[in-house]
């Protein structure tokens, strides 16, 4: 089978495969905003055939075809191939009597090309990606009428391929912007010493949680804790041992609360936590835990010594009647008590 097989290639083949690369429609599904465009350049040129293709490096691909059957061919059966390196529009009225197509296999046998118009898909920057073209089964001609509207409407061709990509690019920001915009409100509403909430967040959600509960969700209960002479671990083994063992106990707060409450650092060595759907009672309990936790676990090393530490504080239930500047209050006074009465308690109050 004798055909020209295509030699030439554009002037910069990788930028023009670059351009193309970039808009990402190469194989994409058939989509209806370009087979309306294909239809009505067949509809207007009275074309049995009509073609949205991109000239990829080795091969022709169609993003819509109407009257072809097939959605790629190699390149060296390609009259695009050739069009693409033409003005704006390239017209073959009998690919027989070109040289370059006489001897095509599309020209020669099955489907017996005879006709062809192409008019060019060109980059804003003029890179050449594809054409819209039109094909027929004899030789003939397209009217100035014919030509002008396959060309706009190629226009239109790249009018889309320039939307989508800016749709696409504006998807990615987006999703850039709220990447950024979660990792600032972790921030801002994280401790970076214990990874804890800090105190306006934790401030936050005790107020979201009260709301809940004065709409009939179960009461909850609120804890605020202290360490035990945490000034003496700073002066006697450093404040990096502090630091140390607020990490440790922040840990061991993890482990020793249920996954649903909520842990705050109050500030200093005081922390606080919030118990949802929890009665005092329930929420001695998890004291008791946290009492025994920390007799058997050191917080950090003081010299050779491992560093055993007690805390003291207060519990108060969070119930639909609940003022949180009082709920605060009561839990400190309680906290003040427990301090006054020795240290390593957590005192409860029946007040609301
Ligand atoms: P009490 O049992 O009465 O609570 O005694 P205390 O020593 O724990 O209480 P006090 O309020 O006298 O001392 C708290 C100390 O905690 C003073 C402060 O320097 C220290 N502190 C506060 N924040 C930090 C911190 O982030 N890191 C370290 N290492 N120390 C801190
Ligand atoms: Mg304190
Ligand atoms: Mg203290």
């Amino acid at each position: 089978m004798s055909h020209c097989p295509l030699t030439a290639q554009h002037d910069d083949e990788e930028a023009r495969l670059a351009a193309l690369a970039s808009y990402g429609i190469l194989d994409t599904p058939p989509e209806s905003a370009f087979d309306e465009i294909t239809e009505i350049a067949a509809l207007i040129c009275d074309a049995p055939v009509a073609v949205i293709n991109f000239i990829d490096r080795d091969r022709q691909w169609f993003k819509s075809e109407r009257g072809l059957g097939v959605r790629e061919t190699p390149l060296d059966i390609s009259i695009c191939a050739h069009a693409i390196l033409q003005s704006d529009l390239f017209v073959v009225p009998d690919t027989t009597d070109d040289p370059r197509f006489a001897g095509n296999p599309l020209v020669t046998g099955e489907p017996h090309l005879r006709f062809y118009a192409g008019a060019l898909l060109k980059s804003p920057q003029g890179l050449p990606l594809g054409t819209l073209c039109v094909l027929d089964h004899h030789p003939r001609e397209l009217s100035d009428k014919q030509r002008f509207a396959l060309t706009a409407l190629a226009n239109q061709v790249m009018t889309n391929l320039e939307l989508m990509r800016s749709h696409r690019e504006q998807a990615t920001l987006i999703q850039e912007l709220q990447s950024t915009q979660q990792q600032l409100m972790h921030l801002a509403s994280t401790d970076p010493l214990t990874g804890l909430y800090n105190r306006r967040a934790f401030e936050q959600r005790l107020g979201q949680e009260l709301a809940l509960i004065q709409r009939g969700s179960g009461e909850a209960a609120f804890m605020l804790l202290d360490l035990d002479h945490f000034k003496d671990i700073n002066d006697a083994f450093g404040h990096e041992t502090g630091d140390k063992v607020i990490q440790a106990f922040a840990r061991l707060c993890k482990n020793v609360f249920r996954q649903a409450d909520v842990i705050g650092r109050w500030g200093g060595e005081e922390f606080v936590v919030l118990l949802p759907r929890t009665t005092p009672a329930e929420a001695e309990k998890a004291a008791e835990r946290l009492h025994r936790q920390l007799r058997q676990t050191p917080l950090a090393c003081g010299g050779p010594h491992p560093l055993l530490v007690t805390v003291s504080g207060g519990i108060c239930p969070l119930t639909a009647q609940s003022h949180l500047g009082n709920t605060l209050r009561t839990a400190d006074k309680l906290l003040y008590q427990a301090k006054h009465n020795g240290r390593n308690r957590i005192l409860s109050s029946p007040i609301p």
